[in-house]
């Protein structure tokens, strides 16, 4: 399980992130809503360890991350573009993490080609990344976030950059991976839509401050503040 306590962040004057106080129990889809600017994107990298905390405190299981490099959380980010490396196959980009820590060649291919299973890329490993579509593309980045294994996937916009069509579909297949690893997701989106199809929890922030969490039921029908209810029943 995962714990934010009292977390905030400061960029010189601004405050990016309020006083977050948020629990996480294992094995949830959790999505982070808000409109643009409100915080989502750095209460993520926090958690990842690619941005410090200003104050508070963030727990894995009961112990305190602070100290620990992004690549030693047990968490793994998928970021708002795919970013994937134009020069590496596909199998070698799903496969960088674990060629970075030492693994060997064989034992890093086989899990790299299990992940591309799961993901239905099977049948592109060699490809490299600017000989496949969006969505294709997306689904070997979150391969590459998986093969670390870790116990939180963080996902920023990871559907933004497809067509209607596509992010429909990769809504279900996002929730099937989910249910599938029994892992924690943390999907950060401004769409109320998405939230409302895919997570157990949502937690809705404006203005760097958590406006209500709780079961998107819970938030959508019984609204803490007149932002929730506007926000919630706009299309966002
Ligand atoms: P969006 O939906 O547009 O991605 P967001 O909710 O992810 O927005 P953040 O990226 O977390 O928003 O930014 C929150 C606030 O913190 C913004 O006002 C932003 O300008 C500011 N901010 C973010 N990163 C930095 C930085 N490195 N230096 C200074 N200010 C920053
Ligand atoms: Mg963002």
């Amino acid at each position: 399980e995962l714990e934010l306590i009292q977390v905030s962040k400061q960029f010189g004057n601004e405050i990016a992130v309020s006083q977050f106080d948020q629990h996480f129990a294992a094995g949830k889809y959790v999505c982070l809503l808000g409109p643009s600017g409100c915080g989502k994107s750095t209460t993520l990298r926090m958690i990842a360890g690619h941005e410090s905390v200003s104050t508070g405190e963030i727990q894995l299981d009961g112990r305190s991350i602070a100290s620990l490099r992004p690549a030693q959380r047990g968490t793994s980010m998928m970021f708002q573009s795919y970013a994937l490396f134009p020069h590496l196959s596909v199998l070698g980009n799903v496969a960088f993490s674990l060629k970075m820590r030492g693994t060997e060649a064989a034992v890093r291919d086989r899990k790299a080609h299990e992940l591309l299973e799961l993901v239905h890329m099977g049948d592109f490993a060699q490809r490299r990344p600017d000989q496949l579509s969006g969505g294709q593309q997306q689904r070997v980045a979150l391969a590459r976030a998986l093969i670390t294994e870790p116990s939180v996937l963080l996902l920023d916009e990871p559907l933004s950059a497809l067509d209607p069509f596509l992010r429909i579909r990769m809504r279900a297949e996002l929730s099937r991976l989910q249910r599938e690893l029994g892992i924690t997701f943390i999907h950060v989106t401004h769409s109320q839509d998405e939230a409302m199809a895919l997570s157990d929890q949502v937690v809705l922030m404006n203005n760097a401050v958590i406006e209500q969490s709780g079961t998107p039921f819970d938030v959508f029908n019984s609204p803490r503040t007149e932002f929730v209810a506007r926000f919630m029943g706009g299309h966002n």
